[in-house]
């Protein structure tokens, strides 16, 4: 497409040669014992990013004994809070100073700008740090009031060896969500990151050496679903999972895990409407629209890829969402003025047009883009920036995931209307109103079945906010207090103060004898 604003020129050097992502194993960076490995084509351009070591059930298995005897002998669990948190300040220290390197290869195996990469492994350094103050505030309850001889307290212990299983849409990012709150309760860990993004997680094995974790405390392992995923999900000796990824994958976890009754919290897929009233500051909506659709190339959970825009504004709205993404620097991930990089594989990039293609034959109207996108000089696996009208709430494209730069516009008369557009789905992850009347905003957060609402803003996060879905876009939370505590279980004590307990066995001495003949009839 002419008029759109395609980067094609690069700003960033390449690495001179590909990584190699080892397995961080009991305190050890390692390869696998056959050797094999797998190596990462950058979708961007289509050249070898990394060769990491691709794990088998034997590195698996000696992961999870490492993490399982790091717990057990309380050499991270039994640690007092003020130290854990000094070495996750130290790693969050690390990160920030690897901010370059880690950025330069999450954009070449993700397609991601590298200024989003910069942002986001920069960004996860405070992921760190607050989880480090964590670390030296959890604390339990006290109960005073159970009469003069009892004391109740109840204790917060770390929930033991937890499994962290991470996507490749935001493979830092994601990770931090995740393992420093885990290392912060007292967890040890056993992470697999994305077969597709393993090298920044692998880095981070690297950092963690240098920071002091214990040996065994957090280890690595590289490698596809199945057999390393599967077998951290279903081990005897793992407490807990924490898996970011597909709702197809979501559910067969926790079918596996039942098998032993992990604990399992998961972070799934979204559909999350954007809501536009007539009232609205409609510059900002429609920045916020555009942002929401085109950030990470569409590839992101939080993605609004449907909006419900109030029938009066329709047109209007509409014209100004498709000028405005007509500014939206697409192209090389590798240019620093890159906002949209490219889609993480061919056959994703199919799937995105398949529901383009879906739609337009059940007679949606495609107001801009709708096909594949080659930039000059990089490669083809891009795809244009795509707005589409027309859509029915029946409609795959409104209900389904896509994960690509489309938006389906749908359309409402009421603010009821709108809340049960943004209900009908799913999923529950995330949704947004944009009105000038606080009315409207708070009667719209309080009814949406979502884990997070914004009001007039979209995709603003902090590390002290829970995170996480309703319905089938997840269960439990993630960062924040509420994300922390998912990695402790809660203790009760029960203390009597002095010998005041009446005995339960009533020895013939202390019976009298009228009760005895009593019990006898
Ligand atoms: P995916 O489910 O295909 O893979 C996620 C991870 O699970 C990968 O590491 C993969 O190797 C692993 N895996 C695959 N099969 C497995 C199995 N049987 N057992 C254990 N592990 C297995 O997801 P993806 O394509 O990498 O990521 C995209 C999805 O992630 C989207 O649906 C997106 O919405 C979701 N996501 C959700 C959030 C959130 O916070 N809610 C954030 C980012 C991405």
């Amino acid at each position: 497409m002419k008029d759109l604003y395609v980067v094609a020129d690069q700003t960033v050097a390449m690495p001179d040669a590909p990584y190699r992502a080892r397995h961080f194993i009991d305190g050890v960076a390692c390869d696998s014992v056959d050797g094999r490995v797998s190596d990462r084509m950058s979708p961007s351009h289509g050249v070898l990013v990394s060769e990491a070591a691709l794990g088998g059930v034997e590195e698996t298995e000696t992961a999870i004994a490492a993490a399982r005897r790091a717990f057990d002998d309380g050499r991270w669990s039994r640690l007092s809070g003020k130290d854990r948190a000094a070495i996750l300040v130290r790693v969050a220290d690390l990160i920030e100073a690897n901010v370059e390197r880690m950025a330069v290869l999450e954009t070449l195996e993700s397609g991601k700008p590298i200024s989003q990469a910069r942002g986001e492994c920069g960004g996860a350094a405070d992921l760190w740090r607050y989880a480090a103050s964590l670390a030296r505030t959890s604390k339990g309850d006290s109960h005073n009031t159970l009469g003069p001889d009892m004391l109740g307290v109840v204790l917060k212990e770390p929930i033991g060896v937890v499994s962290i299983i991470t996507p490749w849409n935001f493979p830092f990012w994601i990770l931090s969500q995740k393992l420093p709150f885990a290392l912060a309760a007292g967890c040890t860990c056993v992470v697999k990151p994305s077969e597709m993004t393993p090298s920044t997680t692998a880095m981070l094995g690297e950092m963690l050496a240098e920071a002091g974790l214990p040996a065994g405390v957090c280890n690595i392992v590289l490698g596809y679903g199945n057999p390393v995923g599967s077998l951290i999900t279903t081990h005897p000796d793992v407490d807990m999972v924490t898996f970011t990824g597909s709702t197809a994958v979501g559910k067969l976890i926790t079918k596996s895990a039942g098998d032993t009754l992990k604990k399992v919290a998961l972070e799934l897929g979204g559909k999350n409407p954007q809501v536009i009233f007539p009232d609205a500051d409609l510059d900002s909506a429609v920045d916020a629209v555009v942002f929401g659709t085109y950030f990470n190339v569409g590839q992101c959970c939080n993605s609004s890829s449907r909006i419900i825009v109030h029938e009066e504004i329709a047109d209007d709205f509409v014209a100004r969402v498709v000028a405005l993404s007509r500014q939206v620097a697409f192209g090389n991930p590798m240019n620093e003025a890159t906002q949209v990089g490219a889609i993480v594989t061919a056959d994703h990039r199919a799937k995105i047009d398949h529901y383009v293609r879906q739609a337009v034959k059940a007679g949606a109207e495609v107001c801009l883009g709708g096909g594949p996108l080659s930039v000059p000089g990089v490669g083809a696996q891009f795809y244009q920036p795509t707005v589409i009208r027309g859509v029915t709430p029946d409609m795959a494209i409104a209900r389904e995931e896509v994960f690509g730069p489309v938006l389906a516009v749908l359309t409402c008369r009421t603010l009821d209307e709108a809340i049960s557009l943004a209900n009908d789905a799913t999923y529950g992850l995330s949704a947004g109103i944009w009105s000038e009347n606080v009315h409207t905003c708070i009667a719209f957060a309080r009814r949406v079945q979502a884990g997070t609402v914004w009001t007039n803003t979209w995709m603003d996060g902090f590390p002290e906010l829970a995170f996480g879905g309703m319905k089938q876009s997840g269960q439990g939370r993630e960062i924040g207090q509420y994300g922390f505590d998912e990695f402790l279980e809660v203790k009760s004590l029960v203390m009597r103060i002095g010998r005041t307990r009446a005995p339960w066995v009533k020895t013939p001495a202390a019976i009298p004898p009228t009760a005895g003949k009593a019990a006898a009839r």
